[in-house]
């Protein structure tokens, strides 16, 4: 009779423990994997846009066949020291044309892929104390050098670096790719999420990804080693 009392005293609990060892391996079978979800987003940064060249007696024009998610883009060009010249155009009708009366607005010095340093061109009645920008295009074609367009407009912007709560880790760099385009770049496992370069950056070189997940789980993005070079045509 004891015994009775003690196996049925035992009997409930035991149900319940394999109840709920069930329950745990059948929620488990029917899990995602382990994605975890932060409230934030981390940045995305755009992929290199390859325009079409065209260079003409008086002019240089820059044609994007898809559209840009901006209405302004930053044309480059290379000196033989291996120095970037930027200027900010304003893009009509899908392109952007360059004269003689456009000036660089800034000279940017790298130190391997890093901007190094810059020079920032002051500009009176639109004219800068340096060779236009017409002829530096034409010199970095005709030298087998680097130009073509970012959306990135660092070093005469810096809203980015400016914004980000923990700059001080080095989240954000300023890198050179192969293409000589100045790219931001993320690292991303000191990032909190804060959401601040996206928000801030006006020519679109960040973006709001849907990159939610822990940092296993990021899709591809954006790699520096990407090459892609300018169409020219004569
Ligand atoms: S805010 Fe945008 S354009 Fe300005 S430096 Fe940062 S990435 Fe470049």
């Amino acid at each position: 009779m004891l015994r009775l009392f003690r196996s049925q005293t035992l009997f409930a609990p035991a149900m319940l423990f394999l109840g709920l060892l069930l329950t745990g391996f059948i929620l488990q079978l029917f899990q995602k994997p382990d994605l975890t979800v932060y409230e934030g987003t981390y940045p995305g940064i755009r992929a290199p846009i390859e325009p079409e060249v065209v260079f003409e007696d008086d002019a240089v024009t820059l044609i994007f066949d898809t559209p840009v998610s901006t209405t302004q883009i930053v044309v480059f060009a290379y000196d033989d020291q291996g120095r970037q010249y930027g200027t900010l155009k304003t893009i009509r009708d899908g392109a952007v044309r360059i004269t003689g009366d456009d000036y660089p607005e800034y000279l940017a010095f790298f130190k391997g892929p890093a901007v190094e340093g810059y020079k920032i061109f002051r500009r009176v009645n639109g004219k800068a104390d340096v060779t236009n920008f017409l002829t530096l295009i034409r010199t970095a074609r005709a030298n087998g050098l680097r130009f073509g367009v970012q959306q990135c407009m660092y070093p005469v912007c810096t809203r980015c670096l400016e914004v980000c709560p923990v700059i001080s880790k080095g989240v954000i760099q300023m890198n050179q790719a192969k293409n000589g385009a100045i790219v931001p770049s993320v690292i991303y496992g000191n990032c909190p999420r804060s959401g601040k370069c996206f928000t801030v950056c006006t020519l679109g070189a960040f973006y709001k990804a849907d990159l939610r997940h822990t940092l296993a789980n990021l899709p591809d993005l954006y790699q520096l080693e990407t090459v892609i070079q300018p169409r020219v045509i004569q």
